[in-house]
């Protein structure tokens, strides 16, 4: 299955919007989102059945059990973060799940077998399977395991997928571990860039990440008119680099009015979703015929 994967440099950037136009324009019957920690492509993307939701499981934690432990203060002195206190009331060392690795050294020093690593609950995958498969996830907050929970929406969704069908997947925002969990194994993705200075260095960082992994990458920018010089720079170095330089969507009031209908932007006549509209045949003529634009 080809997979379409939209990024952004950090939240807020019109990602999901861009995302969910798409979808609606292309009919894919597999799309996705990654956005692990602040999913909202269902807010778009209405669903006619039920999800089928199964628990995620992240890293296994530390449990003392207090009945057992003798008080040597070993697994506190080896935790290297800082998880393990003691607690004057309980008489017992107590771990702190939000600060805790997993990484089990407590386990193995204890002289008595009084900690053991322990799954816990971290967040759950949902997935609605329908005449088109959606999946998605929510992370639980505090939770540091987000790029596996995002390599286990895209599994789910290749699991229920038809070979040779194309995916669009509503990435995560940012640079870090989940962004690269979402780039693994698609084969475009597009940049939702913003005309601005963090924009431009937050789209070149992605640019970066997708090139190690010989992704073909599209670039478009979100309300370019809020700065034409800005918006002007990043199409050149688009062009500078020969990546594709599929659009240019305008601020757009009527977008957020659309968005917060549950609507996508393509569904009404709006400037936004004219833009997103060019977009989408900008990037539909280079996988149908290869090449560049
Ligand atoms: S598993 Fe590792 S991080 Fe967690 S409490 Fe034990 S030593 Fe600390
Ligand atoms: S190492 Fe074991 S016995 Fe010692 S304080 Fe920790 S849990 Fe208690």
């Amino acid at each position: 299955m080809g997979q379409l994967l939209v990024l952004s440099g950090k939240g807020g950037t019109g990602k999901t919007t861009v995302a969910s136009a798409l979808i609606q324009l292309s009919k894919v019957k597999h799309f996705a989102d990654c956005d692990v920690d602040a999913p909202n492509l269902d807010l778009v993307m209405h669903q006619t059945v039920d999800p089928i939701i199964t628990d995620y499981s992240g890293l296994p934690k530390a449990f003392i059990h207090e009945e057992q432990c003798i008080e040597c203060g070993q697994c506190q002195s080896q935790c290297r973060f800082d998880a393990i206190s003691h607690d004057q009331v309980k008489k017992t060392y107590v771990v702190d799940l939000n600060a805790c690795e997993g990484c089990g050294v407590c386990e193995l020093v204890c002289p008595v077998g009084a900690v053991h690593l322990e799954p816990i609950v971290d967040g759950h995958l949902q997935l609605y399977k329908s005449e088109r498969v959606f999946s998605t996830a929510q992370l639980k907050m505090g939770s540091g395991t987000s790029g596996m929970l995002v390599t286990k929406v895209k599994r789910q969704m290749l699991e229920h997928g038809v070979e040779s069908e194309w995916a669009i997947i509503d990435g995560s925002p940012g640079i870090g571990c989940p962004v690269i969990a979402s780039i693994s194994g698609v084969d475009y993705v597009l940049i939702v860039a913003e005309p601005s200075l963090s924009g431009i260095s937050d789209m070149e960082r992605i640019v970066t990440t997708a090139s190690r992994f010989g992704v073909k990458t599209f670039i478009c920018v979100n309300k370019f008119d809020v700065n034409i010089e800005y918006t002007d720079k990043i199409e050149a170095y688009a062009k500078a680099k020969g990546l594709d330089f599929v659009g240019r969507i305008p601020y757009d009031s009527q977008a957020v009015k659309v968005i917060n209908q549950g609507k996508t932007i393509v569904e009404i006549d709006c400037a936004s979703g004219r833009a997103v509209q060019g977009i989408y045949e900008n990037i539909k003529k280079v996988i149908d015929n290869g090449g560049n634009l």
